[in-house]
């Protein structure tokens, strides 16, 4: 996106955006590639007022060191617009659990062969990184919009978000307690399920500038067409009989669609079977990837749909559930 896409992404998302000095036109693009960006990487900074070290970058490491600095206020302040100095290289394993929006992100292993500065957007969050310095909860809340904002502008699901110290086993951060001293540690699982809990929230936050009292001039929003509606009931009963049915035999195929639809929005399920309205077993096997992804396991995750499951995909992907 560009530079005025990020700080709208982010305005819109909720996040107090400051910018710093030539901060859209500072990057590293004279040294490599800032291309085919598909990931967002969670840093903390390891000291403190890192702000114009973060811009300015340090010998041997010139900045941007990221593209956005986010103080213990909760201020994000942009930094950089391209490549940047924050990623350095991650093995395959790592960078393609992100890329591939993968539910789980396995321990980085293997050689550093994949350039990440060119891939990803970089956060550096103000924090000692020693364990001990906690983040503010407002801080916290910010990393979480932020990482959201991006996420939204590209259609991305909270597994492109990964922290520094799973893309690469040299770092360790984030690092550090959530709220207070005695707060949880900063776990990257809740992270991303905090990222996809803003993203399934629908509505933007209400702009801080008030509206003039009338504004006859303005057109009217034009109407937002409604949403298409599916019936939980009947797509229980779907998936519980259609996998035994002959190839592609339906239940209530138009519930099923608009679900498969969802689906393949996600990357769960296959183009050729996202409209065939039946919940066979593939679409069994998908929906149970979606119920992972949502963090159940076990029977909660058996591509049977629940409520709660189906009305965070219908939030995210634009339909609603009669339940
Ligand atoms: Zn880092």
């Amino acid at each position: 996106m560009t530079a005025t896409q990020f700080v709208k992404a982010l305005e819109d998302e909720g996040v107090d955006v400051k910018e710093y000095r030539s901060w859209r036109t500072h990057n590293r693009n004279h040294k490599g590639p800032w291309s085919n960006v598909n990931g967002v990487v969670i840093h903390h900074t390891a000291g403190t007022n890192s702000l114009a070290l973060c811009y300015d970058g340090m010998i041997g490491l010139p900045g941007p060191l990221c593209h956005t600095h986010l103080a213990k206020s909760g201020v994000a302040t942009m930094v950089g617009h391209g490549r940047a100095n924050h990623a350095g290289s991650f093995p395959t394993n790592a960078f393609n659990a992100m890329l591939n929006e993968s539910s789980t992100h396995p321990r980085p292993s293997g050689p550093e062969n994949v350039d990440a500065n060119a891939r990803t957007y970089g956060i550096e969050i103000e924090n000692l990184g020693n364990g001990k310095d906690f983040y503010p909860k407002r801080q916290y809340d910010a990393a979480v919009r932020w990482a959201a904002a991006i996420c939204r502008f590209h259609g991305w699901s909270a597994d492109s978000v990964i922290g520094h110290k799973e893309g690469t086993t040299r770092k360790i951060d984030p690092k550090g307690p959530i709220g207070d001293k005695d707060g949880p540690p900063f776990d990257m699982n809740q992270f991303r399920r905090d990222v996809d809990a803003r993203l399934a929230k629908d509505e933007k936050p209400k702009p801080t500038t008030p509206s003039k009292p009338s504004t006859p001039t303005k057109p009217a929003k034009p109407a937002t067409p409604a949403k298409p509606v599916v019936d939980l009931s009947n797509l229980i009963v779907a998936a519980r009989r259609d996998p035994d049915l002959k190839q592609g035999g339906t239940t209530h195929p138009a519930d099923v669609k608009i679900v498969e639809a969802a689906l393949k929005v996600e990357g769960l399920l296959g183009a050729s079977y996202a409209k065939d309205g039946s919940f066979g077993s593939l679409t069994r096997a998908a929906y149970s990837a979606w119920q992972r992804r949502c963090g159940y396991s076990g029977s909660a995750a058996d591509g049977i749909p629940g409520k709660a499951s189906l009305e965070k995909l219908g939030a995210k992907r634009g339909f609603k559930v009669k339940a």
